[in-house]
This record gives C-alpha cells, structure tokens and sequence, in this order.
C-alpha cells in the first residue's frame, strides 16, 4: 500500500504527466500576472525552479500571505513591552521573535533575560501557564484561519481547566477580505491568483468564488508540489486565454469546497470577524478575528495597560509595497547588504514564508 502511494507520488513529481501543461506555460505569448498569495506557494515556486520554465511574458507576483510579515510594527512593539515584565512568560512560533520592532526585538529581550519561550503549538503554551501560576502566560496568536482553530482550542481548554493565567496578544487575520482589497487597489492588474492551500483547507475553495463571481478573474486552489502548482499556472493561463473565470479547485485531495466544518465551528465559537491593520496596507475592514464578548478575560490587551502606542517607525524597508506586489525584493535598497537572513531589516527577510527570504536564498 505505502509503495503504491509513494509510486503514486514519485511519478506525480516527475515531469512526465507534465510536459503538455509545460508547454503551455513555456510558450505563452499574451501578457499576463498572476499573483500566489501565500508564502508556502512563493516558496515552493522557487524551490522548484518554476521561474525558470515560464514564457517571459507571465510575471509571478507574490502576495501578503505570509503571516509574520504584515503583523504590524505595532503588535511587535506591545509584545516587547510585555516581554520586558518580570511577571511574564512569551510564547511564540520561532521565527516571529527575530522580527525587529521599533528599538529591539523578542530575541534580544530574551537575551537580556526575558522570558520569551518558542512553542511549536499555542497547547504548549497552555501547558507553560499550567505550571507556571505564578506567572501570565501570554500566546502571541498571530497567523491566518490557519492557526486560527488550534488557538481557539487552548482557549476553550483554557476555559475548561478555569486557567486565569493565559491569554493571547491577537492578530489574526482572515484571507478572502486581504485579496478582495488587492483586487481593488490593483484595479486590473492581476489576471489570476493561487489561492492559499492551507487556508483554503480550513475555510473551503468556495470561500474565494467572490474573485471569479464578483471580478471576473481566474483562480485557483492549489497544493504545494512542482506539479500542483505547474497544473495551476496552466489552468490560470487556460482560463485567461479562453475568457473563461472560475475557482478551481485542484487540491481537492486536501480541500473541500465547505471546508474543514469542525475547524470553523471552533473558530466561530471563539472568534468574529473584525476589521485588522495589515503591515503595508493599513486598517483593512473586516479582515481579521476579534475574540467574542464572552472570552475577552483571554484578551491580553485587557489584562496590561500598554503605554500609548507608538507611530510605525519610517525605515527604509520596503516590506509594504513587497508584500501588495508593487515591489520585488531587489528593487528595495536593502536587500541582501545591509538586510540579510543574518541581519533582517524586516519581517519579509525573517520568514522563510517571506519574499525577501526566499529571493534572498534562490534569486541573489
Ligand atoms: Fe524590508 Fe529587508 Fe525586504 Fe528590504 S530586503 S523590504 S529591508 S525585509
């Protein structure tokens, strides 16, 4: 069984299924861009050597689907002035604490004996604050619907065990609302978009039916593989030569078009939509996850007083206009000299999800 689903893969991997829709991206010969959303998709893109199997006249333009990298300055900077509190103990996805804010980052804090911890899963989290009463236990919820159901499972955990000792610093922001505002600050420029894989897994392929229903653009729903996306971009380009507007769904080995019904019960059950500042575009309505009424004791921003929030720092990063598209890395004065993977300027050169990141290590 293990050998017929790894023949299976092995050969969806090769090029051999591929060399009709190859050639259909090679020899394309009208002027289209098509924009990957997610950072996973940027990613896999040039670790697969597509760039180099496209007609000059397809652009990939990659999008704001990285999680760390339109987290605000400003949430940075809240989460270090906690971090500086004797009482309390930080957690995060790891590579978050690089990202610099306005005078210093979650890393150097730990380094000056902050309590910062890394955690793999807002469980782990949880389970800190169950041996640390003494302690406020703070989750940096950050993401997309992604990581949106398990933090609300250690918040319904947290409420099932009366732990009073946790709570979470959000920001979570929701995809649909964030294209649907590319589309109308790029006006036509876009001809199609790859939707976010994991995204849609949890929320569903029809959730993003408004880009072909209400904007007339091609769209689809892909996996992560070289062939997953070499299928996608053919698909795009079908649908722009022929006039032809859908959402497809080719990753439906993992998306349901309703998608994971349990992950959005609990999403629901904790969570409602509410406007969100995206780095790089601002407040953007109805574009991130509040906590409902019910659950504000989780709300960190409730439990401190926070010192008044400082203005977003000027630098010469250009991770806002890299992230909506209007840049590519190069084109920023910083990029790979004085930003580097080593010393990252801004979140867009931390993430691995992120386009500097990724430029930085195929494209230099
Ligand atoms: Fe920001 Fe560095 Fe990217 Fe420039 S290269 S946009 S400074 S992260």
């Amino acid at each position: 069984m293990v050998k017929k689903i790894m023949d299976y893969y092995n050969k969806f991997r090769g090029m051999d299924l591929l060399k009709e829709m190859l050639n259909q991206i090679r020899n394309f010969d009208k002027e289209v861009k098509i924009m990957e959303v997610c950072g996973t998709h940027t990613r896999a893109i040039f670790a697969g050597g597509i760039p180099k199997l496209l007609s000059d006249h397809i652009t990939l333009i990659s999008g704001p689907g990285c999680p760390i990298c339109v987290t605000t300055q400003i949430y940075i900077d809240k989460a270090i002035e906690l971090a500086k509190k004797s009482n309390v103990i930080i957690t995060s996805f790891a590579d978050f604490i690089k990202v610099p804010g306005n005078n210093s980052s979650l890393q150097q804090i730990k380094a000056l004996g902050g309590d910062v911890r890394v955690v793999h899963s807002p469980i782990s989290a949880l389970k800190i604050a169950q041996k640390n009463y003494d302690k406020e236990v703070i989750f940096l919820a950050i993401g997309f619907e992604t990581t949106a159901p398990i933090i609300a499972l250690s918040l319904k955990e947290a409420d099932r065990l009366k732990l009073d000792n946790y709570s979470i610093l959000l920001s979570l922001k929701t995809m649909p609302a964030i294209i649907e505002k590319l589309i109308l600050d790029l006006e036509s420029e876009i001809d199609g978009f790859i939707c976010p894989g994991h995204v849609s897994t949890i929320i569903g392929s029809q959730a993003f039916n408004f880009i072909a229903d209400n904007y007339n653009l091609a769209a689809v729903i892909a996996g992560f593989e070289r062939g997953d996306i070499i299928m996608a971009l053919a698909r795009i380009l079908k649908m722009v030569k022929e006039g032809i507007t859908t959402v497809d769904n080719l990753y439906s080995r993992v998306v349901k078009a309703k998608g994971n019904l349990k992950a959005i019960a609990i999403m629901n059950d904790f969570f409602e939509v509410k406007d969100s500042t995206w780095r790089g575009l601002g407040l953007v309505r109805n574009s991130g996850l509040g906590l409902k009424e019910k659950y504000q004791n989780f709300n960190a921003e409730n439990k401190f007083k926070f010192k008044e929030v400082p203005q977003e720092k000027k630098f010469f990063c250009s991770c806002g206009d890299v992230l909506t598209g209007k840049k590519r890395p190069p084109d920023c004065q910083l990029f790979a000299k004085d930003c580097t993977p080593l010393n990252p300027q801004g979140p867009c050169m931390v993430s691995e999800e992120g386009s500097c990141n990724i430029y930085y290590e195929y494209r230099r």
